[in-house]
């Protein structure tokens, strides 16, 4: 996915519960922090492997880190906004399985699992992206959170 985990944060932390603590930050951060390794994709390794294949993408890190984090987050008062945290995580390695492919069966394979191969019909890797049909996952994303956006002084129907 090229653009849309941070709206998807967006529509993460707006679908969420008013009640839980911090939630729409969190979402947002979640949503983009495995991108995070692009930094050192692009200024140390100098693109040499796949970033989704840096620790930050691969689910088993975080499965180990939730392990971790959220006992230490339920006893501290902070359960649910870590929770959003890694939904948000969840939510970012999904969309990328769309087509970026993620590592779902590490550290036993070293297969990018992907729903679909964008082939590399063009001279540039992101224009095939976004002239590729799977690109509408991105658009409905944006459209989705664009609607939130525009409604969020909405007050509730009462009914
Ligand atoms: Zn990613």
């Amino acid at each position: 996915m090229l653009t849309a985990h941070l709206p998807s944060g967006y529509v993460l932390g707006r679908l969420l519960p008013k009640t839980i603590a911090h939630a729409m930050p969190v979402a947002l951060v979640g949503a983009v922090v495995p991108d995070l390794d692009m930094i050192w994709f692009h200024l140390v390794d100098n693109g040499a492997i796949h970033h989704h294949r840096y620790w930050v993408h691969v689910p088993a890190f975080w499965i180990v880190a939730a392990a971790v984090a959220l006992p230490l987050a339920w006893r501290f008062g902070r359960l649910g906004a870590a929770l959003v945290f890694f939904a948000a995580i969840l939510m970012h390695l999904l969309l990328d399985t769309i087509s970026g492919g993620i590592l779902w069966g590490a550290p036993f394979s070293d297969h990018l699992f992907a729903l679909v191969t964008v082939p590399a019909d063009y001279s540039h890797w992101i224009i095939s992206f976004v002239l590729h049909w799977t690109f509408a996952a991105e658009l409905v994303v944006w459209a989705v959170a664009l609607i939130l956006w525009l409604t969020r002084h909405r007050p509730a129907q009462v009914t």
